[in-house]
C-alpha cells in the first residue's frame, strides 16, 4: 500500500492555527514593542477637526481626539484580525496622563468653542473602567455637557449596562455611542473577524442604549479577512438592511490594512485584495431605498437611518481602490454621498475598470472562490480552494 495522501478541501491532517496566535504574534513582536515605549502618554495621538452634522441635521465641525491609552480589554485576551490599534497605544498610560491629553487637547481648539462636536476616541471603549479610569470617563462626560458640545464616544457591546448608562447619563445627556458591529452576521463575527461578541450582545447594547435615548452609531466593516468580493457586497447590503432602523447613523468602513494585523499578512501574501471602489458605490446604490425610502436624502422626510461611507487610504493599494485612473472621483462621490444621501451623486461615474470589476464580481458568484479571483490574489491555488 502506498503513503500517497491524496490532497482534500480539509487539509492534510494537520492541526490549524488558532486565530488567537495569529492575531497575537506581530504585537509581541520586538518593533511593536518598541513603538509603544515610544509614544509620549501626555499628548493624545492626534487631535484634529473635520465637517460634521448635528444630530438635528445642522451643519457644524467635529474636533476628533484620539486619546493614547492602554488599549482594548478584548485585544489584550484576543483581538481583531484587522484591528492595528495595538500600534498607537502604551500599557502604562494613567488617569493623570490621560488628564493631560486631555487639557491638551481643549487648549488646542480653545474648549472647543468654534465646534459643536468633539469624539473621543481611545482605541478601545470610554466606557470601559478596565481601559479607562472612571474619573477620567467622568471628565469628559461632564466637560461636553458644561461646554455644551455633542460628545461621540466608542465603545464594544458589553460595557453599555443599563447600569452603565444610567450614570453616565446622569452627568452627560446629549451623547452618541459608536459601537464596532463590523457584521450583522454571528459566523462573521466569529471567523472573519473574531470580535468577541455576538449579535445578540448588540441588540441587548442598543435596546439599553435607546433606553436612556442615546444615539446609536454603528459601524459596518465591507470586506472582512476571508472574504470575496461578491459575498462583501451581498453581505454589506444585508448588514445596513439589519441595523438601519435601530441605528441613528451607520459608517462603513471599507477594509484598510492597518500595520501587523492578520488581513496585513493576508495582503502581504497576495491573498486579500481590499475592495473596489464600485463596489461601494453597488452597495450604497442597493441600501439607498432602505435608508432614505422617499427619496429625499440626508435631513428629509421618512429618513430611516444616516448612511456614511469613508474610505481610509481610498486609492491606495492599502485602502479601497479602483484602476487609478478614476480612484479620485469615486472617492470623491462617496464623500460626497455622506454629507447628502442624494443617490445623483454617482450619475455620470465611469471608468473602463468598471468591466473588470463587474466580471470579477460576476465570476465569484459563480465559482466556489472563497477567497476570491482578484488578480493581487494570486496566492497558492489550492490553499485558496480549500480556505473556509
Ligand atoms: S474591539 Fe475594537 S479596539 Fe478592540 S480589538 Fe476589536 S477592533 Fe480593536
Ligand atoms: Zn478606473
Amino acid at each position: 500500500m502506498s503513503n500517497h495522501k491524496s490532497l482534500t478541501l480539509v487539509g492534510e491532517g494537520n492541526k490549524g492555527a488558532r486565530i488567537h496566535d495569529l492575531v497575537k504574534a506581530p504585537a509581541n513582536t520586538p518593533w511593536a514593542k518598541a513603538r509603544q515605549q515610544s509614544w509620549d502618554a501626555n499628548e493624545p495621538a492626534t487631535v484634529y477637526f473635520t465637517p460634521e452634522t448635528l444630530a438635528d441635521g445642522t451643519p457644524t465641525s467635529a474636533v476628533t481626539v484620539i486619546l493614547r491609552t492602554k488599549g482594548c480589554h478584548w485585544w489584550w485576551s484576543s483581538g481583531c484580525t484587522f484591528c492595528g490599534y495595538f500600534n498607537d497605544t502604551r500599557d502604562d498610560v494613567t488617569n493623570e496622563d490621560l488628564h493631560a491629553q486631555w487639557a491638551y487637547a481643549k487648549n488646542k481648539f480653545d474648549d472647543f468653542k468654534d465646534h459643536g462636536m468633539v469624539k473621543v476616541y481611545t482605541s478601545g471603549s470610554l466606557l470601559e473602567d478596565r481601559e479607562i479610569p472612571v474619573p477620567f470617563q467622568e471628565t469628559v462626560l461632564r466637560d461636553c455637557q458644561e461646554l455644551g458640545k455633542e460628545l461621540i464616544v466608542e465603545s464594544r457591546c458589553e460595557q453599555l449596562t443599563e447600569e452603565k448608562l444610567e450614570w453616565a447619563t446622569s452627568i452627560n445627556t446629549s451623547f452618541a455611542v459608536a459601537i464596532g458591529l463590523e457584521a450583522y452576521d454571528d459566523e462573521v463575527l466569529r471567523f472573519h473577524v473574531n470580535k468577541g461578541f455576538t449579535t445578540k450582545s448588540w441588540d441587548r447594547a442598543v435596546t439599553n442604549l435607546q433606553k436612556y435615548k442615546i444615539r446609536v452609531k454603528t459601524y459596518l466593516m465591507f470586506k472582512p479577512p476571508f472574504m470575496n468580493e461578491a459575498d462583501a457586497l451581498l453581505h454589506g447590503v444585508k448588514w445596513i438592511e439589519a441595523v438601519a432602523d435601530r441605528s441613528d447613523e451607520i459608517s462603513v468602513n471599507p477594509m484598510n490594512i492597518q500595520r501587523g494585523t492578520i488581513i496585513d499578512r493576508l495582503h502581504r501574501h497576495n491573498e486579500y485584495r481590499p475592495p473596489w471602489l464600485w463596489s461601494l458605490v453597488e452597495m450604497i446604490t442597493r441600501a439607498h431605498p432602505t435608508i432614505h425610502p422617499q427619496g429625499t436624502g440626508n435631513g428629509g422626510a421618512g429618513q430611516v437611518s444616516r448612511l456614511i461611507v469613508h474610505p481610509t487610504a481610498g486609492g491606495r493599494v492599502r485602502g479601497a481602490h479602483n484602476c487609478g485612473a478614476c480612484d479620485s472621483h469615486v472617492v470623491a462621490a462617496i464623500e460626497r454621498y455622506a454629507v447628502s444621501g442624494d443617490i445623483q451623486e454617482f450619475d455620470g461615474l465611469a471608468c473602463d475598470c468598471q468591466k473588470a470589476w463587474a466580471e470579477e464580481v460576476a465570476l465569484e458568484h459563480a465559482l466556489p472562490t472563497p477567497l476570491g479571483i482578484s488578480k493581487p490574489r494570486r496566492g497558492n491555488l489550492l490553499n485558496a480552494l480549500r480556505a473556509p
